[in-house]
């Protein structure tokens, strides 16, 4: 707040596709999905016509004991999307409650099997699951952590195959393979002891949109497997799409044991969260005595508008065939960005699906904020992480938008750098 004294908050009157507009009508391109969240724009026709339809008729209901009709069809459109593999769904309130559910459900499972001991988890250099305190114990982000570093559990972190970080002449596979040994002797050691592997599939976001080789995931799968450990995909940034497939683990042609999603599930409209996990982690708690269920309930889970609004959101990548369309937008914005990525202060200009990032050399330790200020003078809005700059448009974005967003970034990193 007190920084805020100097950095006024943008107040927003309205949104409208992929702009934002402030209450004297100026305009901010939305470049950054509203916090990764948006998918079709901001006040979607389609969308809203669900939920105007979906509000006259049930707005929520307590989804212990009953049901209702957006629940059910979510569920079954979600497992098809994991062609059935992942058919349980369990629902949330948010991101990090999804963290915490899968994290419980996983050690849980490995104490109905009477495996008590396998209670620890595992996560990636750099990983980010959430803020709530399980979700904290596997994040490993600095800022938010060391504060609170008293309250929470021990867990693990592995090496991170963000390809950054590769030797010299190493490409970003074999340093993928190279961590994958390295998470190989972790778990030889301490398998016996470990309930799940957690990890953000392709795109480490929070910590810097770092980017590695599906081959770590393949080869995570295996060791999974080996070890018997459960492999938990976080896919609450990189599910629906964001990836470049559906799916961010498609790509690695495997399936986790957990998949937890929210942000884009809802298409940016409303808090929701779900769980998937398949018939095995199922079966572990299918019994008659009570507490070997999993015992886990918010007041709002599977709330009815948010379930209608992740299913036209569900419709419109059928309608519009937005992965394909995608795949013309990713190339489109990706070859207007040339002069960024040739541009002598950025370093690392990367991509995956429809997530562009870039390093820009700056030894201002103010450099998000100011990048962030100076953006905002140009009608964009963007939010570096340190000296991290990422585009994570809505999937609307056209070419004129595309236009504007790398002209305005062109001219922010001009001025920024001066
Ligand atoms: C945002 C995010 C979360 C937490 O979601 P919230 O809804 O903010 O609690 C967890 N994991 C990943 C990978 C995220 O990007």
């Amino acid at each position: 707040m007190k920084q805020h004294e100097m950095l006024p908050l943008l107040p927003i009157a309205r949104g409208s596709g992929a702009w934002l507009y402030d209450f004297e009508g100026r305009r901010y391109l939305d470049a950054i999905s509203s916090w990764w969240v948006n998918l079709f724009g901001h006040a979607n026709p389609r969308i809203n016509a669900a939920l105007h339809e979906q509000i006259e008729t049930l707005e929520h209901v307590i989804l212990a004991g009953c049901t209702h009709a957006p629940v059910v069809e979510l569920s079954e459109r979600l497992s098809a999307l994991t062609a059935g593999k992942l058919g349980h769904c369990f629902y949330g309130s948010d991101g990090a409650s999804a963290v915490e559910i899968a994290l419980k459900m996983s050690f849980h499972y490995w104490r109905n099997n009477g495996r008590h001991e396998k209670s620890g988890f595992v996560s990636l250099a750099g990983s980010y699951h959430g803020e709530t305190l399980g979700a904290l114990s596997v994040t490993d982000v600095a800022l938010f952590k060391d504060t609170y570093a008293a309250l929470l559990r021990q867990s693990a972190q592995v090496a991170s195959p963000d390809w950054r970080l590769a030797g010299a002449g190493e490409t970003p596979r074999e340093f993928a393979i190279r961590c994958a040994r390295a998470l190989e002797a972790h778990l030889e050691q301490h398998h016996d002891k470990t309930a799940a592997l957690i990890v953000e599939p392709l795109i480490q976001g929070a910590t810097g949109m770092a980017m590695y080789d599906a081959e770590y995931l393949r080869r995570a799968r295996a060791l999974c497997d080996r070890y018997e450990v459960h492999l938990i995909a976080d896919e609450i940034m990189t599910g629906f799409g964001r990836s470049g497939t559906f799916f961010a683990h498609e790509q690695a042609a495997i399936v986790p044991d957990f998949l937890c999603l929210s942000k884009g599930i809802t298409g940016g409209y409303l808090p929701l969260a779900a769980v998937l996990a398949s018939d095995t982690i199922y079966q572990a708690f299918y019994d008659d005595a009570t507490a070997r269920g999993f015992l886990h309930s918010h007041s709002y889970t599977g709330n009815a508008l948010a379930c209608r609004a992740a299913l036209a959101t569900l419709d419109i990548f059928a309608a519009d065939d937005v992965i394909a369309a995608n795949r013309a937008k990713r190339a489109a914005l990706t070859l207007a960005a040339a002069p960024i990525a040739a541009h002598p202060r950025v370093r690392n200009f990367r991509n995956t699906g429809m997530i562009w990032a870039f390093e820009i050399d700056s030894d201002d330790d103010r450099f998000a904020r100011r990048f962030h200020q100076a953006a905002l003078g140009r009608g964009l809005l963007l939010r570096p992480i340190g000296n991290t700059v990422y585009f994570m448009p809505p999937y609307i974005i056209d070419d004129e938008q595309i236009e504007w967003l790398i002209a305005g970034t062109l001219a922010t990193i001009a001025e920024s750098t001066a």
